[in-house]
Parts: C-alpha cells; sequence; structure tokens
C-alpha cells in the first residue's frame, strides 16, 4: 500500500481511495492493526525535554539562592564552617523540594493533557464510531463536523458546506471552502481544497474523508515536530507573588547592609559576628520557598479539579473559579441527564404514547390506551422514516445495552423507529442520502435529501416547531392524506407537551423530482408537509439539582442558557430549583432589548431560551458590566467567542467540539453541572490555602527577622544565634510550610459570598495579622530569654528554650492559621490533616535531635532542656494560640455585624423579587 499523499489532491477520490487500498466502508481491525504498526501512531513527536539536570540546576537560578551563596563562601572564607554547612544545606533543600514538586506538576499537567486528548469519527468495517485520533491510520475512513480538529492529513471524499480554518498550517485566517473535486497538482498548501490538514479547524459543514498520512509525516508535523505546548505553573497571583518576594528581597537587603553598618559603626563588633548575624537574619526574613509553595498550591488544586471531572486547561483559571458569581449553564446533559427517550408523538389523528427504556428498539405504542396498529396509523409510516432517514446517530449494542454513538436525541429517534408498527417493513434500507443541510444551533433544524433504488426523492426535516412548521404548507392526516396546515392546533399540542418539561421537535417531509441531486433551503421554505411532533423526556440530573442549591448558597447565581423552547426550558428549571423559573427570556426578546436593559434584566431572569451563541455572547458581557464574574458554558463551534469572553469559559468535554473547549479556561469531563460547583468549590480552597500560605510565611519571617533586629538595636545578647536561625528556617521552610497547600476545604466555604473581582490579596486584614504576630513572636522569644536568665540559666539553655519556642510558636500558628475563617476550636480543626501532622513530627524530631544530640549540639551551640522548661515552653505556645484565637474572634464577630447586608448581595437581588 503506497500512501501518494503529493498527489492526493489531484486524483479523484476513487483513485485515492484505491491507492490506499480502502473504500469508503472503512478498513476491518485485521487491516488498522497491520497498519498501525507499519505507520506507528498518530502522534507528533514532542519536542526533546530538558535533561533532569538541567532542570534541577534550574533551581539555583534565582537571586535569592546567589545572596546565600554569597554568604555561604564569605562565611567559609571566615573559618565558620558550621554556617557555612547550614547555609549550604537551605540551598541544596530548596532546589531538591523544588525539584520534585516541579516533576508532580508537570506530571499532573500531562496526565490532564492526556484526558484532553481528541477524539475523532471513523468509519471500520461499515461501522461509525469514536475513537482517539491518535489511533487512527492512513486508509481510515473520518467524518468531519463543524468544530472538529482535523486529526490527519485527509484527502476529502464528500464535502458539504465545508469550510476549514487553516491559519495553524497557512497562516490565513479567513476559512477556506473546501470540496472533493480535485485541484491542479501544482497547487500549494492553501490551494489544495480536496485537502484537510491536520490541526486546522473545521469552522462550518460535514465532510467525509480519507486519511492519507497521520503523525510526523502530516503537513503540520513537519513543519512543527513539536506542537505540544507545555503550560507554566504560573498564574497572575504566583506572578505578582514573585514579584513582591523580589521587592522583599530588595528591602531586606538594603535593612541588612543598614545592619551590618551600624554593627560596625556605632556598635564596634567585629566583622565577622555582626556578618553573621546579618546573615542569620536574612536568610530567615526572605521567604525563599515561598514559589515553590504557592506552585505546589496550584498544582494540588488541578488535581483535586481533574478528580472532579474539571479539567483546568489554563491555570490562571483556578483564581478566576474561586471567584465566579454567576454561572451561565446549558441545560441539555449538563442540568440534564441526556439521557432521551420519546415518550409522545403528536400527529394530526391526536396522541400517541411510547413505552420503553433507554435507546432499547423495542416498546409498545399507545393511542388512546390500546396498541396502535400500523394499518389504522399509516402516518406513524412517515414518523417511522423521518425518524430514521433525518438522523446522523448509530444505535450500537453492548451487551444488554443500546447505546448511541452521536446525538443523544437522535439515538432515541432510531429506536422510536424500531417501535413504531409499520406497514411497509425494512422500508428504509433502500435510501441513499444525497445531501444535507446540517444542524445549526442558529437555525434549530436539520434536513436531508434521500433517493430511494426506485428513482424516488424525499426532503425530510427536523428541527424546533417554529422552525419546521414555517417551512409546511400542509399536514399529513391520520389516514395519510394530506389536508390544510392547522398551526394554531399544533401550537397548542406542542405548549401541553413542552409544559411537562418535554422536549419538542417536528418532523415533516416532501417528495421531490428525482433528479434533484442537492438540498438548498429554498428547497424547504413553505413546501413541506407536516408529520406531527415528538416528545422527548430527558430528566434532571439529581445531582445538578443539589449543585444548584449549593451555589445558591454560596451567593452565586445560576442561570440557564438554552436553545431549546421557553416552555420545556421553565418546566426543567423549576425542577432543577433555579431561583426565578417563572420569567424566560428568548432570544428574540434579547433581540428587543438594549445593551443597558439586558443588564438589567439578566440580573433577576434565570431561564434564558431559545438562544443563539450570538445571545449567548451578549449576556456575558451583560452579566460582566455588572462586576459579576461570569463562568459560561458551551459545547458548538459558534460558542467559541462567549467563552473566550467569559472569566471561566467551561466546554464539554463529551459532547463539545474541539473548538470550545480550545477557547475554554475549563473542560468538564463528565458534561456535569455539578462539576462547575465542584470546580467553583476547589478554585475558593486554592485561593484560601495560597492565602493561608502567605499569612502563615510572611508573619513567620518578619517575626523572626525582628527577634534578631530588636536584640542587636537593644545591644543585647541574641535570644537566637545566627546559626540557630538558619537551623530554623532550613527545618520549618520545607515542612510546615508545605502542609498548608494540603488543606482541605473549609466547612463555611460555600457558604460565604464569592470573593470580589481584584480583592486584592494582602488586605489590610493579613497586614495586620503580620504586625501581631511578629510583635508576638519577638514578646514571646524574649520573654522566655529574659525568664530563662532571670530564673539563673546559662545563655546556651536560655537560647535553646528561645530557639524551641520560636518553632512551637510557628507550630501553633500553623493551627490558627488552618481555620482562618472559623474557629480552630473544634474536633475537624484539631484533627489535621496528614500533612499537617507529618509536617509536625518531622519538626518535633528535628527539634529534639537538635536540643539532645551531643553532635548537633555541639554544632548549634545547644544543651539539653529539663522537663518544666519543656513543659513550659509549651505552655508559652498554647498561651500564644489562645492570644491570637480571641484576636481573631473579636474580629469575626465585629465583622459580622458589619456584613450582614452585604453577605446578601448579588444572589439577593434575585431572591427580592
Ligand atoms: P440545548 O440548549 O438544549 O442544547 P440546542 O441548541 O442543542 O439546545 O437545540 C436547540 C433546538 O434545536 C432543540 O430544542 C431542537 O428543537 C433543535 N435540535 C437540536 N438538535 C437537533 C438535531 N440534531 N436535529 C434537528 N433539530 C435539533
Ligand atoms: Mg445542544
Amino acid at each position: 500500500m503506497e500512501a501518494p499523499a503529493s498527489s492526493c489532491h489531484a486524483r479523484s477520490p476513487q483513485e485515492v481511495l484505491q491507492a490506499l487500498e480502502t473504500t469508503p466502508a472503512g478498513l476491518d481491525e485485521i487491516e488498522v492493526e497491520r497498519r498501525r504498526l507499519q505507520f506507528g501512531a498518530n502522534r507528533i513527536p514532542e519536542g526533546r525535554k530538558r535533561s533532569l539536570v538541567l532542570r534541577f540546576l534550574a533551581h539555583f537560578h534565582n537571586i535569592l539562592i546567589y545572596v546565600l551563596l554569597a554568604s555561604a563562601s564569605i562565611t567559609a572564607l571566615l573559618g565558620h564552617w558550621i554556617d557555612t554547612g547550614v547555609i549550604l544545606a537551605v540551598v541544596i533543600a530548596n532546589a531538591v523540594i523544588g525539584f520534585v514538586q516541579e516533576g508532580r506538576a508537570e506530571n499532573a499537567l500531562a496526565a490532564i493533557r492526556g484526558i484532553l486528548a481528541p477524539r475523532t469519527v471513523v468509519v471500520r468495517d461499515d461501522v461509525r464510531r469514536t475513537i482517539d485520533a491518535t489511533e487512527l491510520v492512513p486508509g481510515d475512513i473520518v467524518l468531519l463536523e463543524a468544530g472538529d480538529r482535523v486529526p490527519a492529513d485527509a484527502r476529502l471524499i464528500e464535502g458539504r458546506a465545508l469550510r476549514i480554518d487553516e491559519a495553524v498550517l497557512t497562516g490565513e485566517s479567513i476559512p477556506v471552502d473546501k470540496d472533493a473535486s480535485p485541484v491542479l497538482i501544482g497547487a500549494t498548501l492553501a490551494e489544495r481544497r480536496s485537502m484537510a490538514f491536520s490541526g486546522t479547524l473545521v469552522v462550518a459543514g460535514t465532510a467525509k474523508a480519507v486519511v492519507v498520512t497521520t503523525g510526523a509525516r502530516t503537513e503540520i508535523g513537519q513543519i512543527s515536530g513539536m506542537l505540544a505546548s507545555v503550560e507554566t505553573l504560573k498564574t497572575p497571583l504566583v506572578q505578582q507573588m514573585d514579584v513582591f518576594s523580589r521587592w522583599l528581597t530588595v528591602f531586606i537587603l538594603s535593612v541588612a547592609a543598614g545592619l551590618l553598618a551600624f554593627g560596625v559603626f556605632v556598635r564596634q563588633m567585629p566583622f565577622a559576628d555582626i556578618f553573621m548575624i546579618v546573615v542569620g537574619l536574612s536568610v530567615a526574613a526572605i521567604p525563599e520557598g515561598l514559589p515553590a509553595v504557592l506552585t505546589i498550591t496550584l498544582a494540588v488544586g488541578v488535581q483535586a479539579m481533574a478528580k472532579r471531572n474539571a479539567i483546568v486547561r489554563r491555570l490562571p483559571a483556578i483564581e478566576t473559579l474561586g471567584s465566579v458569581s454567576v454561572i451561565c449553564t446549558d441545560k441539555t446533559g449538563t442540568l440534564t441527564r441526556n439521557e432521551m427517550v420519546v415518550a409522545t408523538l403528536a400527529a394530526s389523528g391526536g396522541e400517541f404514547l411510547v413505552q420503553g427504556v433507554g435507546y432499547e428498539p423495542e416498546g409498545a405504542v399507545l393511542h388512546e390506551g390500546v396498541l396502535t396498529d400500523a394499518a389504522q396509523s399509516p402516518v406513524l409510516d412517515e414518523f417511522s422514516l423521518c425518524a430514521k432517514l433525518c438522523n446522523d446517530a448509530a444505535l450500537v449494542r453492548k451487551g444488554d445495552a443500546w447505546c448511541v454513538e452521536g446525538d443523544p436525541m437522535e439515538g432515541a429517534l432510531l429506536a422510536l423507529s424500531g417501535k413504531l408498527p409499520t406497514n411497509q417493513p425494512s422500508v428504509a434500507r433502500t435510501f441513499t442520502r444525497t445531501d444535507a443541510i446540517p444542524f445549526d444551533a442558529a437555525w434549530r433544524y436539520m434536513a436531508v435529501l434521500s433517493h430511494d433504488h426506485a428513482n424516488h426523492a424525499f426532503i425530510h426535516a427536523k428541527g424546533a416547531p417554529e422552525a419546521i412548521l414555517a417551512m409546511c404548507a400542509d399536514q399529513y392526516t391520520a389516514a395519510g392524506e394530506t389536508a390544510p396546515l392547522e398551526e394554531v392546533l399544533w401550537q397548542e399540542m406542542m405548549e401541553n407537551m413542552a409544559a411537562k418539561g418535554q422536549r419538542v421537535i417536528a418532523l415533516a417531509t416532501r417528495r421531490v423530482d428525482p433528479a434533484q441531486t442537492t438540498l438548498a433551503v429554498e428547497d424547504l421554505d413553505r413546501k413541506l408537509t407536516l408529520i406531527g411532533l415528538v416528545g422527548f423526556i430527558d430528566p434532571p440530573r439529581s445531582e445538578a439539582v443539589q449543585a444548584v442549591a449549593e451555589c445558591h448558597r454560596a451567593g452565586i447565581m445560576v442561570k440557564m442558557i438554552t436553545g431549546d423552547h421557553g416552555t420545556t426550558a421553565r418546566a426543567i428549571g423549576g425542577m432543577i430549583g433555579l431561583r426565578n423559573s417563572r420569567d424566560v427570556l428568548t432570544g428574540a426578546d434579547l433581540a428587543t432589548m438594549s445593551d443597558a436593559d439586558l443588564a438589567e434584566t439578566a440580573m433577576h431572569v434565570d431561564v434564558f431560551a431559545r438562544t443563539s451563541p450570538a445571545d449567548k455572547l451578549r449576556l456575558v458581557s451583560a452579566l460582566q458590566s455588572r462586576g459579576l464574574v461570569v463562568a459560561m458554558t458551551g459545547d458548538g463551534v459558534n460558542d467559541a467567542p462567549a467563552l473566550k469572553r467569559a472569566d471561566a469559559g467551561t466546554a464539554m468535554g463529551i459532547k463539545g467540539s474541539e473548538a470550545a473547549k480550545e477557547a475554554s479556561e475549563l473542560v468538564l469531563a463528565d458534561d456535569n453541572f455539578a462539576s462547575i460547583a465542584a470546580a467553583v468549590r476547589e478554585g475558593r480552597t486554592v485561593y484560601d490555602n495560597i492565602k493561608k500560605v502567605i499569612s502563615w510565611t510572611l508573619p513567620t519571617n518578619a517575626g523572626e527577622a525582628l527577634t534578631v533586629i530588636a536584640a542587636l538595636l537593644a545591644g543585647m545578647t541574641l535570644p537566637v544565634s545566627p546559626v540557630q536561625i538558619l537551623w530554623i528556617n532550613l527545618v520549618t521552610a520545607t515542612t510546615l510550610g508545605i502542609a498548608l497547600a494540603f488543606e482541605p476545604t473549609e466547612n463555611g466555604s460555600m457558604l460565604r459570598p464569592p470573593r470580589p473581582r481584584n480583592a486584592p490579596l494582602l488586605d489590610g486584614e493579613l497586614l495586620w495579622h503580620i504586625i501581631l504576630v511578629s510583635i508576638l513572636f519577638v514578646s514571646f522569644v524574649f520573654g522566655m530569654f529574659a525568664y530563662a536568665r532571670a530564673v539563673g540559666h546559662p545563655v546556651e539553655l536560655a537560647q535553646t528554650m528561645a530557639v524551641n519556642l520560636l518553632v512551637v510558636l510557628e507550630i501553633f500558628h500553623l493551627f490558627f492559621i488552618r481555620n482562618i475563617h472559623g474557629t480552630s476550636l473544634n474536633w475537624k480543626a484539631v484533627r489535621g490533616t496528614p500533612a499537617v501532622w507529618m509536617a509536625v513530627a518531622a519538626v518535633t524530631i528535628a527539634q529534639l535531635a537538635m536540643t539532645y544530640l551531643p553532635p548537633l549540639q555541639r554544632v548549634f551551640g545547644t544543651t539539653s532542656v529539663p522537663l518544666f522548661e519543656g513543659v513550659l515552653i509549651v505552655l508559652a505556645g498554647t498561651a500564644f494560640f489562645a492570644l491570637l484565637e480571641t484576636e481573631k474572634q473579636m474580629r469575626l464577630t465585629f465583622r459580622g455585624r458589619l456584613n450582614v447586608g452585604s453577605t446578601l448581595s448579588p444572589a439577593g437581588l434575585s431572591t427580592d423579587r
């Protein structure tokens, strides 16, 4: 088999199929397997990764580390080997932790990229199925539709209104019209209109094509070699913190220089002594571990969300998700199960009830309580034929269950067609589709032109009743004859079905001249015969009902935006528990409103029906103009602009197109509304944890540094020696600091209103916390040191007690920070997480070793602490904790009073009505 890649565009589809030894019915599995061995997976090889050594060394490339390394060399020159050793240990520990955690974070992202791997529809053995795009081989027949990324280079066999955006390949931003007719052999890439190239985006139409080349041999594979872009773990917040810590470093170094001068010139201290103090002080004050810990916090969040089926495509979205204040969601499949079953048919002879479960094409059809007889209701033949022909789905049997390949609604129609009694057995088998107008959310119908072997031709159309009724001139009677269209009657029947929450579509048909081989919109205009209406049941997801309630409690508005009919939407909105399911705005209503009116009305209307993708875009902007942070869901290629515009664009993982996914921040692996709510909860948790990490690190560093500065300025003996300060940094920054990244969601996190857009991270409250904790640290450490000296302990013991107290304070501070929003005095708070206990255990062991092991005693100038003094240290820690907690409770009570009004908004607005 020879892949004629360079000339395919100039040959006819038949020639290409022949050359590739395949047919429009596709390859069989054995042949696919053989070709996979020959050609390999359809994957573009990734760019070479940085080597492990380089990645490890990169963690030393940082001004802070340079400062530390410089200090280490100076201490070495001064002969202070111990200090040199400890500083180097700090540097290496930091690099190792950064390296290991970065690896974990990258693995997490790689796993997520795997979940998002594109899928494609192929025909193999004459059966249509969805597979991973990597499994394609040359000769495979692929089906393309609007929104797809073309999975390999392919020669079109047939194309309908196909337009492809080839910007990635040719740089041309205007989509190109494509069809199956051959072009000149010398045509450039951009002119090869009979080809679809890997990586380009189908923006309209449908096509069937045969794969010519895969993987690295595709045009895009040849030019780029490594398209896979690696996303860095950086969000605006982390970047902000990076910049902040850089300035903080500059600030600390200036203070340190000042102190050095002060020590040498004012206090006349020996240079070596004051230098060691200043180094200890700088190492203590600079939050060297902070960027790494923030990255870990984000990576933990990404993984937690992935577990809840919410895949973050752009990391900054994690932060945005935490502040979402309105979620605009699809109905079908997101709030409902998208497991459709036909329940009723409305024909001009009356209603038929359809029974059966799932997609099994078996079940009774009742008319006025009795089984229907095909001979008495010839119109059922028309229902059956239309349902079957105007359909792109397939039913496949998996064991005992029937599954849909394609649109669930169309699957339900196929099942219906199997249930309907018929006068002409297997009528549809002899039809072939000649042309089609594919479904589009903007016009809400689909139509096909089919020919049978007896030289008859028919148009079949299905879609939203308004759209179809407008195309009809007459209707079928119960007896199967035609009669004038009774529009009012149909409207009534439609409303009745929709009021029960059923999704209603209309079916219509018309016989045409067999010479006709193309289908245009003009062929439909007022020329069809209405067959009747079909009502589908699509029950709400129970988890969506709970998730909507959770969002409401969290002060988040939930709005349903659907292409479905207003009455159906209202009924489902009521079942789901939307705040206001009485008022419905339709696309037509929106068209008459100004942007300002829309912004006003959109605040209290929760159901939007018969909307088009353009309406979604307007709605996002309208809500954003009210200062809301908008999450918007979408699936089609036309939803991309609204998804891009939304603060948290959310694409459906299952039914969503590649185009929608690429425009989104978030992809829902299960298309489920509950997953959006879970993502918001995780987003809030990540933000809380970032804040906690910062709230723990900054005051701890400031407290340690102030202790040294205060002693130096007052000309006292240092309560903690420089090498001891270095030790504390080494031990706590790599343990306690990281524990907070793994904090679970706080109880009240979904009971709080959303954080306002752009709320500053370092707010007044955090500043106050830093000041308060630093002062408490200094007072407690000096107090303990002074006490030890007063009762006659030697300096070594007094310093050992101070060091241990400092660490104990840090541990208590950690427990305090864990529950910064509530009280820390309950069982859940005290129990902690494994990460916290591991950190505390590690630190405790380290402290015991430093205090009691003779070799370490010699290095750090410590001595054993007697039991009584040990107890005293822990008691001091408890007192510190009690003080902090009391202060917090006082502040929370006070703030609770002040904020009663504002916590109700913005969700409060819709309850007022
Ligand atoms: P939703 O917001 O519920 O996902 P859609 O935009 O998918 O709505 O569909 C809007 C309307 O278009 C439906 O109510 C139905 O009347 C019609 N429709 C949907 N899918 C098809 C289809 N495959 N063929 C014909 N009409 C369809
Ligand atoms: Mg839809």
